[in-house]
């Protein structure tokens, strides 16, 4: 079969298409800045397991915020934090710290998400001292771990060692 160059064209249609459709918009995952975004996007479409945990944000009923940093204390590479007490809003923060190589910060990113799950699914994004119990019980308290958290968690680990998995089985197709 002859390819005729209206298959051509419409290739080009489709390739256009699904570059829009990898940048689905996230209504309750928002980066706040351009290197948050970028990481996100390039994290959903190149890792089955963060784009998982993007949808567990994405179903939930409390936003994430995602900045970009260029310092957090006790040498952390990423963090969660609580926002919003008492103002009847649940959200959450994620900070990552910049200057990261782009697979780095993914790979950080989903860390911090899978701590996402964790409160999501105890159902106590609206307490940071829930928050906290929650990690002095699910998590081991540690100094110097690979985020510099006070309390860590075995899945955050294993999320980390997957996405990176992930990551190196998908290569970057295209520069952003
Ligand atoms: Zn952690």
């Amino acid at each position: 079969m002859m390819v005729t160059p209206v298959a051509d064209e419409s290739l080009a249609v489709q390739v256009a298409t699904s570059d829009v459709d990898t940048g689905t918009t996230l209504y309750k995952l928002r980066a706040t800045d351009k290197l948050a975004s970028a990481a996100i996007q390039e994290g959903r479409q190149r890792s089955a397991t963060f784009a998982s945990l993007v949808e567990i944000v994405e179903r939930s009923d409390t936003l994430v915020y995602v900045v970009s940093v260029h310092k957090l204390p006790h040498d952390m590479v990423g963090c969660l934090v609580h926002e919003g007490q008492g103002s009847g809003v649940r959200y959450l923060k994620v900070l990552v710290l910049m200057g990261m190589r782009s697979e780095r910060m993914i790979v950080v990113l989903a860390h911090e998400l899978q701590h996402v799950r964790e409160v999501l699914d105890a159902g106590i994004s609206n307490s940071q001292s829930a928050m906290g119990e929650l990690f002095s019980r699910i998590g081991v308290p540690q100094l110097g771990t690979v985020t510099g958290e006070q309390f860590e968690t075995k899945s955050a680990h294993e999320v980390m060692a997957l996405v990176a998995r992930e990551l190196r089985t998908h290569r970057r197709v295209r520069q952003p």
